[in-house]
């Protein structure tokens, strides 16, 4: 942090600064510039606010310099983090992952078959949703537990890892023992207590952009999840609310070499919700793949037009297998060049 002193400031305000921000264990250094005193601060200044800074009369300005997030940033770590989970599958580091499946589980006879065509096509994790965040609340908001228990039948079945949202802190024991990637939707990657909860878990933890959320406030929801030093972290882009109507969200593909250049995490992209149109779903797939992506979230329903949930922008599992196919050859097309 830096802090730019008024040419006014007296010598007792600039010593009684200096005392204080030494006391919390700060080096200052002195540095004058184009007629104007600023003082470098080096050390931890997390605690420190520049807004509050800014309240003492003899400071013109205080800017911090260093990025608001720690451990989810390059700075302390600078080699790519590979999330490893249950059953040996790798996310990250150059091993891509897809994770496929309805929008929410439905029926044992519907999350079978999704998951067993997924799988089928080359799906690293099942995707399913048993606690529904809808918009509405006269929506269907999920199976609940039933519905948890029924993608645990599923991986059985199929061998499939899986991945389901957490809504509530209630159910943490559960998720922590049940899902093989525990997400944290859009709507709750500010539900700080809640990221608290899912980092003490020791799963790894998909995290989704808040749709209104700035990549700098996504880095720091995942500095709360890796804070309790007992979960991996992935980071999901899934499309930014913008003045744009064609597509349900904007998604946001910069973001994913965007937060690389800062962050160790892995990225993955979700096009189902970032587009909101299962014919934009394919495209922008391969977009992302193209993009750096470390991976793949993809809605899939055996008969999108009776979904319970997102059948508008889920693929069939026919398109699915499709679109694995031309992910695989742009794979090797990427590697090769
Ligand atoms: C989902 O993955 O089903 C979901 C609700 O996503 P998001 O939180 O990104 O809206
Ligand atoms: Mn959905």
């Amino acid at each position: 942090m830096i802090i730019v002193l008024k040419p006014d400031a007296t010598e007792a305000q600039i010593d009684g600064i200096r005392a204080e921000l030494a006391r919390m264990g700060l080096e200052i250094r002195d540095i004058q510039l184009e007629g104007a005193h600023i003082l470098g601060l080096i050390g931890d200044t997390s605690a420190l606010s520049a807004e509050a800074l800014t309240r003492f009369e003899f400071v013109e300005r205080a800017v911090k310099v260093s990025e608001p997030y720690k451990l989810a940033g390059r700075r302390f770590h600078p080699d790519d983090s590979v999330v490893e989970t249950s059953g040996g599958r790798k996310i990250g580091g150059g091993n891509f992952a897809v994770m496929a499946g309805p929008c929410s589980v439905e029926s044992e006879d519907q999350i079978l078959s999704i998951a067993r065509d997924v799988k089928l096509s080359g799906a690293d994790f099942l995707r399913g949703g048993a606690f529904k965040p809808r918009s509405s609340p006269y929506s269907f908001q999920g199976l609940g537990l039933d519905g948890l228990e029924l993608l645990k039948i599923a991986r059985e079945k199929t061998g499939l890892p899986i991945v389901t949202e957490i809504m509530s802190q209630e159910y943490a024991d559960i998720f922590g023992r049940d899902a093989d990637i525990i997400q944290i939707g859009a709507r709750n990657m500010q539900n700080f207590p809640l990221l608290r909860d899912v980092g003490g878990l020791g799963r790894p933890v998909l995290l989704k952009r808040g749709p209104s959320c700035s990549i700098d406030e996504l880095l720091m929801a995942a500095d709360y999840i890796l804070m309790e030093g007992k979960s991996q972290v992935i980071l999901c882009e899934r499309g930014i609310r913008t003045f744009e109507t064609a597509t349900r969200n904007t998604l946001d593909l910069s973001a994913v070499p965007a937060l690389k250049k800062r962050s160790h995490l892995p990225v993955i992209v979700d096009p189902s919700h970032g587009t909101g149109y299962w014919d934009l779903v394919f495209p922008m797939a391969i977009a992302a793949a193209a993009a750096g992506a470390d991976g793949l979230m993809i809605e899939v329903h055996n008969y999108p037009e009776k979904a319970l949930c997102d059948g508008q922008q889920s693929i069939t599992p026919v398109l699915f297998d499709k679109l694995m196919r031309q992910l695989r050859k742009l794979r090797e097309a990427l590697r090769e060049g």
